[in-house]
């Protein structure tokens, strides 16, 4: 009997034991969680994320790094190494370059930012905290094309644009450039200090990218600077030397090719375009070419013709077909490129699907295809797929509508 009943009490003494402790663990975890008596520390975390959502790196912030005077910074050191963009500076002034052109530099003695050379005001100054450099959460947010943030209370989660085309496994990302709206302080600050543009509407035409950050260039203020006329009969001096020229970022990974800005811009943006719409290997094999370079290039090929045991004169009659003498080439004025996806330029490629695309998408960007099949006998030229030029999106688009050579065209101008 006792040693029943006592082990009656044991079993019953266990239990309130057990009892005891898992209220208590329950006030406790009730304590923490909910009734937590402790001052709140605000704390803001940022994922970094990849394709599928992935998280690639996570940045935590107590409130006083992650706010500055009531405004939600960003960890931009992370970003960038994130978006993978080069930079150069220290740790009071930072500059980062958005592809080869464009650059922002961020400095702690200073509420504005350098965007390409143009003054930007913050709504708090950058500061560093270790190595990370925080900046005003809504710079990125409103200024940056090629990332994007959601923002949810105490949690940004950061992911890079892809185009359509892009899968999981390879990833197409929107290159990230500086966005600068009409309604921005740095447009108005442009507008106010550069020459009057006219501001083209963009409705008209259909995209599938924002281009608006290249419509300045699309779509010229002096559009009718870029209708020069080059070709057999109508020729160019070999003194002329378009400017600026600048490198084509486009261009074939194993040369350096060249272009008068405005029209490599615009290029820029159809390859944005291009790629958007699935497209992506096709590169540019040649730009500016000097009146010297053509003549050597006129002459190579004349010297392998008389090879063949013909005369000069006749070796130059079958390369006039297919390269431009010295002082006749387009190529000179730097305002077209030959772009194709073969390793060298040749009429097959009229027969790639991205060729049907550059020919009803180029006059959105301000290229014309300048040597069409069936109009030989006006330009002088065989069809040549690869070649464009650029002349602007209001007299691309006539001359795209209407079916057009540039030849046909400049004629009916006059
Ligand atoms: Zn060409």
């Amino acid at each position: 009997m006792r040693k029943t009943a006592s082990g009656g009490m044991g079993s019953l003494g266990i239990f309130f034991i057990t009892f005891l402790l898992l209220v208590l663990a329950a006030c406790a975890v009730l304590y923490f969680t909910v009734l937590d008596p402790r001052p709140s520390e605000k704390k803001v975390v940022y994922d970094f994320l990849d394709p599928g959502d992935k998280v690639r790196t996570s940045v935590s912030a107590k409130a006083d790094a992650a706010f500055s005077g009531g405004v939600l910074m960003f960890p931009f050191q992370t970003a960038a190494d994130y978006l993978g963009l080069k930079q150069s500076g220290n740790h009071t002034e930072r500059t980062y370059y958005l592809g080869q052109t464009e650059y922002i530099t961020f400095s702690t003695k200073d509420t504005a930012a350098d965007v390409n050379g143009q003054s930007f005001e913050l709504s708090a100054a950058p500061r560093f905290v270790g190595d990370e450099l925080w900046i005003p959460l809504e710079f990125v947010e409103g200024y940056l094309r090629g990332i994007s943030l959601t923002v949810t209370d105490g949690h940004v989660r950061v992911r890079r644009d892809e185009y359509n085309a892009s899968t999981k496994d390879s990833p197409l990302y929107v290159d990230v450039t500086a966005l600068i709206h009409a309604d921005t302080p740095l447009a108005a600050q442009t507008a106010a200090g550069g020459e009057e543009r006219s501001a083209p509407s963009v409705e008209e035409e259909e995209y599938l990218t924002d281009i608006s950050a290249y419509l300045a260039y699309i779509e010229p203020a002096d559009a009718d600077a870029y209708l020069i006329l080059v070709n057999r009969s109508s020729t160019i001096d070999r003194s002329y030397v378009p400017s600026p020229l600048v490198n084509i970022v486009d261009s074939r990974s194993d040369r350096t090719e060249r272009m008068v800005e405005t029209a490599e811009k615009a290029l820029e943006a159809l390859y944005i375009e291009m790629r958007a719409a699935g497209y992506t290997d096709v590169s540019v094999t040649s730009g500016y070419r000097s009146y010297e370079k053509q003549e050597y290039l006129y002459n190579l090929y004349t010297e392998k013709e008389m090879k063949a045991g013909i005369s000069r004169a006749e070796a130059e009659k079958i390369v006039d077909t297919y390269s431009a003498r010295p002082g006749t080439s387009e190529h000179q004025t730097g305002l077209c490129c030959d772009m194709h996806n073969l390793p060298s330029a040749d009429q097959r490629f009229a027969e790639k699907d991205v060729y049907g695309w550059l020919v009803e998408n180029a006059h959105k960007f301000g290229f014309i295809l300048r040597f069409p099949e069936g109009k030989e006998e006006i330009t002088g030229y065989e069809f040549e797929p690869w070649h464009y030029r650029f002349v602007g999106r209001k007299h691309a688009t006539e001359i795209y509508r209407r079916g057009l050579c540039l030849e046909e065209y400049l004629d009916e101008l006059k």
